[in-house]
């Protein structure tokens, strides 16, 4: 049953921009490289259905996400595309994963021969993963890699379709280490080459490599951060190399409008107490949303004007100062362009102290997320 929408908060996902951004990335590409839309954590909080469907329509050949069951998410809302799962998957769940024709990462030897002992209907599709310097996942040496090679021989179930590594450092100034890393990757693919002679695809990049270095991503691009219009990271950001489109708007409507004098406090722990009369709004949106209390003091956009937050914010209320009386119902954005105002989930981001990728993912389903 899809419940009625009551209160007045609101996500807008724009999905023209999701078009976009990847036109914009697809421009820098070379052609061979494809794009691989990554739509884990739901979509970045934007929903992982709707994106992955606008973004395969708009050019991206297949999707990625973190978790087998965000992969049967997408089957079964009948989307066939290639789906890889980036993460760690137990080795009993791989069964579901052949049914499905579900890619499966791998990079351990025991996970290997528990899953090569399995029988499937379907053939298992592997990506190995090289841990070249993320040190997350993965595999990290020349002989563990020769050892994974040597099981994969002679496995009728499984299959490896792909090899692939990740940066820790392709959004930073510097691109030091991030070549370090492309350095043994190149090592390890040429090691892989030498003993094993099936085709695979080979993907490294996710949207700051893809941005900076378009020409060196191999086959595919991880198009996850900037499909979404936002930029890895402030250094990505003013090298201007790529023009994109935000296409998560955040909104609420003021539900309660009232005048106090100097010196009433607002909100837990009377952290702010007015100066002088004031026009105080209450917005129905707190942390129990994940706007989270650390953003006292942000500001959102009323009329296309800047309002600050002022006091605590609650579970499920924050309050804003306004420059006048404003009508209860009277539109509120908090994240997302009023009137010619844009306010930046990069703004919110660094004003928490943490990256934009959070903003979006934290906000959770208590509020509806609308596509225009
Ligand atoms: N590839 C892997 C393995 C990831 O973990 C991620 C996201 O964290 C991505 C690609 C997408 O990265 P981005 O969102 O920076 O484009």
């Amino acid at each position: 049953m899809t419940r009625a929408r009551i209160r007045p908060t609101w996500a807008e996902i724009d999905l023209d921009a999701i078009t976009h951004n990847i036109k914009a990335m697809h421009e820098r590409l070379p052609e061979k490289t494809k794009i691989v839309a990554v739509v884990k954590a739901n979509g970045y909080g934007h929903g992982s259905i709707q994106i992955a469907k606008k973004a395969l329509d708009s050019g991206a050949t297949s999707l990625a996400v973190a978790l087998l069951e965000e992969a049967l998410e997408l089957r079964e809302a009948g989307i066939d595309a290639p789906i890889l799962v980036m993460g760690w998957v137990p080795p009993e769940a791989a069964a579901i994963a052949a049914k499905h024709h579900i890619t499966l990462t791998f990079f351990q030897k025991d996970w290997l021969d528990q899953v090569s002992s399995m029988e499937f209907d379907e053939r298992l599709q592997l990506h190995l993963k090289l841990d070249t310097g993320m040190g997350r996942i993965g595999i990290r040496s020349s002989e563990a890699l020769r050892g994974i090679l040597y099981a994969l021989n002679d496995k009728p179930s499984i299959y490896l379709t792909g090899v692939y590594t990740h940066f820790a450092t392709a959004d930073a100034p510097n691109l030091t280490y991030f070549h370090k890393q492309k350095e043994k990757f190149e090592r390890m693919l040429s090691e892989l080459r030498e003993q094993w002679s099936g085709e695979v695809t080979v993907h490294i990049g996710n949207s700051a490599s893809a941005i900076r270095l378009p020409g060196d991503m191999y086959d595919f691009v991880r198009y996850g951060i900037s499909m979404y219009g936002l930029y890895p990271s402030q250094p990505v950001k003013e090298e201007q190399a790529i023009n994109l489109k935000q296409a998560f708007s955040l909104h609420s409507r003021l539900a309660h409008v009232k005048q106090i004098e100097a010196g009433d406090a607002i909100s837990y722990g009377l952290t702010y107490k007015a100066e002088k009369t004031e026009w105080i709004g209450t917005i129905p949106i707190g942390y129990g949303d994940g706007w989270i209390r650390k953003l006292q003091g942000f500001s959102v956009l009323v009329d296309g004007k800047r309002m600050p937050i002022v006091g605590r914010i609650c579970m499920d209320q924050t309050m804003i100062r306004l420059d006048q009386e404003y009508p209860v119902g009277t539109k509120v954005t908090l994240l997302g362009s009023q009137n010619g105002s844009f306010i930046n989930i990069d703004e919110a981001a660094a004003y928490v102290d943490t990256i934009s990728y959070e903003i979006p993912c934290l906000l959770n389903e208590r509020i509806p997320r609308i596509y225009k």
